[in-house]
């Protein structure tokens, strides 16, 4: 038996609020809206939902519930907090080992915009033992080190206004599935920018290198800035796009270009 639990509801001052705030928390956690009954919302990962939010229908006050959802890496667990914070989410703990509770148990713990204490967590082991990395990077500081465990699409040179300020020039970026990414950031230095709701830039707050890139429209991707590798990389650089964007002193190598992408 996996569990006592089949599914659980809480009610909501806000529908409308909390529900925006689950659609993108639970996202990296490969939770989406499976039922909406526009007083009653289930949420789950395909194809049951097993927790479910409610306009406020019965009962006075407020006491606080803990929910603890599962991620599938640590990547997730910290996934889910910066897109919290991002949506404005009170900060309980930032993405960290919790060895009083076990050795791997790897948790961030926000608020949910009716106070309740809201955690995503990882039990898995942080790096796969038995698997050796297809690629290494860290920033200049060394913060923040990523290892990436799959594949690595050729580099693209990404000339769009937000990448041209983002790094300085313009984005180099491979990609990668994000279950393929581990990410190894120990005091948390990895901050995520979002200019635009639908994706967010990340960089080490320490030194401010450049180093990923993911768009909601797509989680299960990963961009990773290509000059982050710890070469040789073994990756070509294969196209350009959005060249309508890039500053007039960029000089155009002969490469396939695309206006956008
Ligand atoms: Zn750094
Ligand atoms: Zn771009």
């Amino acid at each position: 038996m996996a569990g006592v639990l089949d599914h659980v509801s809480i009610q909501c001052t806000d529908l409308v609020a909390s529900a925006a705030f689950y659609d993108v928390v639970l996202e990296p956690l490969g939770g989406q809206r499976i039922m909406d009954f526009g007083n009653a919302i289930g949420y789950g990962v395909p194809p049951r939902p097993d927790f479910w939010i409610g306009a406020q229908a019965t009962g006075d006050g407020f006491r606080e519930s803990h929910i603890a959802f599962t991620a599938p890496s640590r990547a997730a667990v910290r996934a889910f907090f910066d897109v919290a914070v991002a949506e404005g989410a009170t900060v309980l703990h930032a993405p960290r080992l919790w060895p009083e509770y076990h050795e791997t148990y790897f948790g961030a713990f926000v608020r949910d915009p009716d106070g309740n204490n809201i955690e995503a967590v990882c039990h898995l082991p942080g790096l796969p033992v038995s698997k050796t990395p297809r690629a290494s990077g860290r920033c200049l500081c060394g913060a923040v080190s990523f290892q990436v465990f799959g594949d690595l699409r050729n580099v693209i040179n990404c000339h769009c206004h937000r990448c041209r300020r983002f790094t300085g020039h313009h984005m180099a970026a491979t990609a990668a599935s994000a279950a393929d990414l581990v990410i190894e950031d120990a005091d948390s230095d990895l901050r995520w920018f979002y200019p635009v709701p639908e994706a967010g830039y990340a960089f080490c707050q320490r030194c401010g290198s450049s180093l990923f890139w993911r768009s909601r429209l797509t989680p299960d991707r990963i961009s990773v800035c290509a000059g982050t590798l710890d070469p040789p990389t073994g990756l070509e650089t294969v196209a350009a796009w959005w060249t309508d964007e890039a500053s007039d002193y960029h000089v155009r190598p002969a490469l396939p270009e695309s206006g956008t992408e």
